[in-house]
């Protein structure tokens, strides 16, 4: 009998009410010891998704009044029984709750336990419980529908899909194989390479949508860089909608990193405002431009920052050397000076050229749009289903090269049962990615990552 399990379901601060969650064979029977109904019904009487309005008790003294939801096996998050206590939202209260579920005879939950049981209990795959985490750390709308569709099972449908095809491919041969005399329908050659076809450019689309995806939901490595004056800190300002970098006209006052995350439109862009970059004699500054050329050379996108109102200096052009190669943007600022740059020569190095007054919060749409542009993500549709993390990525990378290779030996005409072989390896690799046949340390892994009480 696995042990009933409880933590604190909501966040560690003060809110309006604060849940309890307790999951185990005897859920009920310690939430009975804690929590008595108004109306005297004990909770071993109510049927699942029932809610009784009462009081918590610690040592015979009540202490809150609290709601107590049952829910019954198997129709449950985890699938065991469970009971949720939503007590008012102090931090003292909810502590005291769960201590004193705990002192009824619950163990602690370990991280992501909860969400571990529901997937050891068949009610979730480890690509939807990998979706619970994403949903969780959503940062953003795209984030937050990519999750959701994960925790739908979109991407398990998928995976679900081409798993069929290929299972039942792989035991039609392999009795073909082994049975050579009995009456069994006889796989086809075309068949065979149209069913390895069809599941290679599903594996190959879902590997295609992989940075995209990665991109909506984990949000973008920006360095903001320019020379000194360009007004790096009042765009990153413009973006994050805070005064959190130092704006200032004394050159170079930008020396350390600012890190920040914004959101532009539906694109969550984690920004380094760093220091100009430019020689300097000033040690603690040339320590800081270093760090912004490594940051640069790190960010998966850079904004070049200009200043229109001045003519091209040697310091620019160091920057547009130093952007080449590199994903970047050029966005030139203080549009509503006179205009002294000379576009033509940055348009000449940077692909996307966007027009801003920082100062004046214009140009916030013009770069979005270059943004999404530059990453490819324009047209990105969050209903697709999306691999989520590395994990997810390799089993299907390693699923596709196994696919390649069984689709390259039906070309050559190599036997039926080595590209069983390989087309075996591909099923392993995608029910390791649903977690039908993941190993124990890596469904261990995933769950840690998880917050206590998920
Ligand atoms: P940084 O050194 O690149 O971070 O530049 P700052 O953001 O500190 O800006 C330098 C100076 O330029 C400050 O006085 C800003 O107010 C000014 N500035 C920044 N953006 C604009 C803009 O769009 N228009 C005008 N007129 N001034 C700006």
């Amino acid at each position: 009998m696995a042990k009933t399990i409880a933590a604190v379901a909501t966040g560690n601060s003060v809110s309006g009410i604060g849940v309890i969650r307790i999951s185990g064979d005897r859920a009920i029977e310690i939430a009975q010891k804690v929590f008595k109904a108004l109306d005297g019904t004990p909770l071993s009487e109510l049927k699942g998704y029932t809610a009784k309005y009462g009081k918590v008790y610690s040592n015979g003294e009540s202490f809150d009044n609290a709601v107590a939801l049952v829910f019954r096996n198997p129709k449950s998050y985890t699938g065991e029984d469970v009971v949720e206590l939503s007590v008012h939202g102090g931090i003292f209260i909810v502590e005291k709750t769960l201590e004193t579920v705990l002192a009824a005879g619950a163990e602690p939950a370990q991280a992501g336990e909860f969400t571990k049981r529901a997937f050891l209990n068949g009610k979730i795959d480890l690509a939807q419980a990998e979706g619970v985490a994403a949903l969780i750390s959503a940062q953003g709308q795209e984030a937050a529908k990519v999750s959701f569709n994960l925790l739908q099972g979109s991407l398990s449908k998928e995976i679900s899909g081409v798993l069929d095809e290929l299972i039942n491919c792989s035991s039609l041969m392999a009795a073909w194989v082994d049975y050579p005399d009995e009456e069994i329908p006889e796989l086809d050659e075309d068949s065979l390479k149209e069913t390895l076809q069809t599941a290679k450019d599903a594996l190959e689309k879902l590997l295609k949508n992989y940075e995209n995806g990665i991109v909506m939901t984990q949000g973008v490595d920006t360095a903001i860089v320019g020379k000194p004056n360009a007004g790096k800190s009042t765009l990153m300002n413009m973006l994050s909608g805070v005064e959190k970098s130092i704006v200032t006209h004394i050159e170079g006052t930008t020396r350390d990193i600012v890190e920040n995350s914004v959101r532009l439109g539906n694109i969550v862009l984690h920004l380094s405002d760093t220091a100009g970059i430019r020689e300097s004699e000033d040690i603690v500054e040339s320590i800081g431009i270093k760090k912004a050329i490594e940051k640069m050379d790190a960010a998966s996108l850079v904004l070049a920052v200009f200043d229109s109102s001045a003519e091209l200096g040697d310091e620019d052009r160091m920057l547009m050397n130093a952007c080449k190669g590199k994903p970047c943007i050029a966005v030139i600022n203080k549009t509503d000076l006179p205009e002294k740059i000379d576009t033509n020569q940055i348009s000449s190095q940077f692909d996307r050229i966007v027009y801003i007054s920082a100062k004046n919060n214009e140009g916030t749409d013009a770069l979005e749009q270059a943004i999404k542009e530059q990453l490819g993500v324009e047209n990105f549709d969050s209903s697709q289903p999306i691999l989520a993390n590395k994990r997810q990525k390799q089993c299907v990378a390693n699923a596709y090269a196994h696919i390649c290779q069984a689709l390259e030996g039906a070309q050559m005409g190599i036997t039926y049962d080595a590209i069983n072989v390989m087309i075996d390896s591909a099923v392993d690799d995608l029910l390791s990615l649903t977690g039908k046949k993941a190993t124990e340390e890596v469904v261990n892994n995933i769950f840690s990552r998880f917050c206590v009480g998920k």
